[in-house]
């Protein structure tokens, strides 16, 4: 069930009633299925990954590490790809987690890509992603990253704002004017979707519906910006009208803030049609779809999903007597989030009387943001030996400069666990190596791929020397 939340303002854990900490699970030894990925395993309390030993990793790549499942990701592209079928295009977000290898992987699988900045874009080129499924997205897109899209055809762009609008209908206008039958690679004129703000706002679980449009992204249908911006990318003859898209947050376990938000994105097209006789072909509802991240956590299965999203959009366009547009959407955590795990080393163990244990790793908000940032849980467990200890309530801490450096706020470990130790902490795919920070001047950990007993390396660890051949001074 949706709960239509408070607009309570930033979400702080200092301003958030206290959490009661989590039940103890009765077995420190189980893995939750819903939580780790596909090919995570635990025999005799280590865990093995992707048929990986995950001291073996460990060992030879060192800690922090973030380990990526193959068959997990690629597995969950499949299912998004089944669910929405084939006349609908998902695109999966790079933002999230991008790499070449993982957009390589997001193209074979027949998905698109959605980037939002010039190096997400070379990153998707470089890995040989078709340019007609690639969308680019951005709420202040750089003139060169503009130019350069359109250069190399990209098959969407969403447009944000009225002067990118301008600043793609003149460019548009002098490439038409250069060379009339070359516009872009594919010779086509780019398609534009017009991003809406509807008032609808998801994130962890909840959403707010109001009627006004206080953020930075998209037109606001509201105050009839959304509508002018159709208007100016008609009138631009060298930008071609897609349809319309809409993005309203992250981790939605269910589709009733789509459906209040598709509610008004059709009523946006009916005055499309009425105004300009034109009918929206295409509709993108974002993407936002939440994964588990502790025990309880139950996002509706990527089918159910995806049926509800087409019978709102269908029923929705039936009652509007509007054709039925091709439906899209842009998972990047659903696709990315749950098969990476990372492996930390523990360095020391605090015990606080009373209270809590304070457990120590070899990283932190460097590579793991979520938690200072947005109050985000994680599961943790011990990964590399068994242990029969009873659980202590822990606090796994990462070791920079900052009391809120946690990479999980509470979590059940074992009382035995010791310096050396391997903890893996779960569903760490989706930002937070791409939000990863050299805070405290800490190289970036690794990300290594694991399938059938063998790994691959998709980003090798920065160096301390990385940092200082930036340092010019
Ligand atoms: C961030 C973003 C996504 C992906 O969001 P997830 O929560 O990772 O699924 C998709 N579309 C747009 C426009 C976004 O900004």
């Amino acid at each position: 069930m949706s709960r239509v939340a408070h607009p309570a303002g930033p979400r702080h854990a200092d301003v958030l009633p206290a959490v009661p900490p989590p039940v103890p699970p009765a077995d420190l030894n189980a893995l939750d299925e819903a939580i780790w990925p596909r090919g995570a395993r635990r025999a005799g309390g280590v865990l093995t990954l992707g048929g990986m030993d995950v001291r073996d990793l460990a060992g030879q790549f060192g800690t922090p590490l973030f380990v990526l499942d193959e068959e997990d990701f690629r597995g969950r592209c499949r299912d998004f790809r089944q669910a929405f079928g084939e006349q609908a295009g998902v695109f999966y977000a790079a933002k999230a987690f991008c790499s070449r290898a993982v957009l390589r992987w997001v193209a074979e699988e027949g998905l698109g890509v959605d980037v939002c900045t010039g190096g997400e874009l070379e990153v998707a080129l470089q890995a040989g992603v078709d340019p007609a499924m690639i969308t680019l997205h951005g709420s202040n897109k750089l003139m060169e990253e503009l130019e350069r899209a359109l250069s190399v055809g990209v098959g969407h762009i969403v447009v944000d704002s009225f002067e990118e609008i301008a600043r793609l209908a003149h460019l548009t206008e002098e490439i038409g004017a250069a060379a009339p039958s070359a516009r872009g690679s594919a010779g086509e004129r780019p398609k534009i979707l017009v991003r809406v703000t509807t008032g609808v706002e998801a994130h962890t679980h909840e959403f707010v519906a109001t009627a006004h449009d206080d953020q930075k992204f998209g037109f606001s249908l509201s105050s009839g910006a959304a509508d002018e911006a159709v208007r100016r990318v008609l009138a631009a003859p060298g930008l071609e009208l897609a349809g319309l898209h809409s993005h309203i947050g992250s981790q939605i376990y269910d589709t009733a803030g789509f459906d209040v938000a598709a509610h008004r994105v059709v009523e946006l097209a009916v005055r499309i049609r009425d105004e300009h006789g034109v009918n929206i072909r295409e509709l993108n509802l974002g993407g936002g779809f939440g994964i588990a991240y502790v025990g309880g956590d139950d996002p509706a299965d990527v089918k159910i999903i995806a049926q509800n999203l087409h019978e709102i959009v269908r029923g929705q366009c039936v009652v509007a007597g509007l054709p039925m547009p091709r439906l899209t959407v842009e998972p990047g955590r659903g696709i990315a989030g749950p098969g990476t795990v990372t492996l930390y080393e523990v360095g020391t163990v605090k015990d606080v009387d009373g209270l809590r244990t304070y457990v120590s790793v070899d990283g932190g908000m460097s590579d793991n943001i979520r938690t200072a940032l947005y109050g985000a849980e994680y599961t943790c467990v011990l990964a590399s030996r068994e242990s029969t200890a009873p659980s202590m309530l822990s606090r796994v801490v990462g070791r920079h400069c900052e009391s809120g450096d946690i990479v999980v706020k509470d979590t059940y470990l074992p009382a035995d666990l010791a310096p050396g130790d391997l903890v893996a902490v779960a569903a760490t795919g989706a930002y937070c190596r791409s939000m990863a920070s050299n805070y405290n001047h800490v190289p970036r950990p690794p990300v290594v791929a694991v399938r059938d007993g063998a790994v691959t390396v998709l980003l090798r660890r920065e160096t301390i020397g990385d940092l200082l051949a930036l340092d010019e001074g």
